[in-house]
């Protein structure tokens, strides 16, 4: 499995053993539709695209960037998720992503709904009349720069909210469990 370390965030497959591995458990999460959860993971999206007072407030809580969890959430309905599953496959051929989306993602992406399924890196924030050369990028929008991410072994389930939101300590058992178990 490769996951960061809380220490020294290097994957386990990198750690140098001068200390114990701990696996990161971020405390925020950022619920998305479930086609963006797998852009991010799988085909490089590295973007999260915000309106600019998303982004104000985010940057009180979260300063200076860090990791946080990405959950799927349960919405939307069938025909608006295909929509979203569309807009993602179109973005993944413009951005040159190498995997191309099939039958299969849209079962696994469908699954993922009601999910935590990985962790993302903020690195930096996007100004919404700077904008970002990254074809993920909507004009417009502010957003946050991802760096690092990774999947889950085991989508853990979770329910989701608005905004960043704390992961409540049921979750983050499970969370701890799952990685513990792969690592
Ligand atoms: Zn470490």
């Amino acid at each position: 499995m490769n996951w960061p370390c809380t220490h020294c965030k290097k994957p386990l497959g990198q750690h140098d053993g001068s200390h114990d591995y701990v696996p990161l458990i971020p405390k925020f999460a950022l619920s998305l539709y479930a086609p963006w959860n797998y852009a991010i993971l799988r085909l490089g999206k590295d973007v999260e695209n915000r309106s600019r007072g998303f982004i104000q407030c985010m940057r009180q809580e979260m300063r200076g960037g860090g990791w946080f969890w990405l959950h799927s959430s349960k919405g939307p309905a069938r025909k608006a998720f295909d929509s979203e599953l569309l807009a993602m496959c179109q973005t993944a051929i413009r951005a040159g992503s190498p995997a191309f989306p099939t039958l299969t993602t849209r079962q696994l992406v469908n699954h993922w709904r009601g999910h935590i399924v990985g962790i993302a890196n903020y690195t930096s924030h996007i100004d919404s009349w700077l904008g970002t050369p990254s074809p993920w990028w909507v004009p417009g929008q502010a957003g946050l720069r991802l760096g690092e991410r990774y999947e889950l072994p085991k989508p853990i389930p979770a329910k989701g909210a608005q905004g960043f939101w704390s992961i409540n300590d049921e979750t983050k058992w499970r969370l701890a469990g799952v990685l513990t178990e792969a690592a």
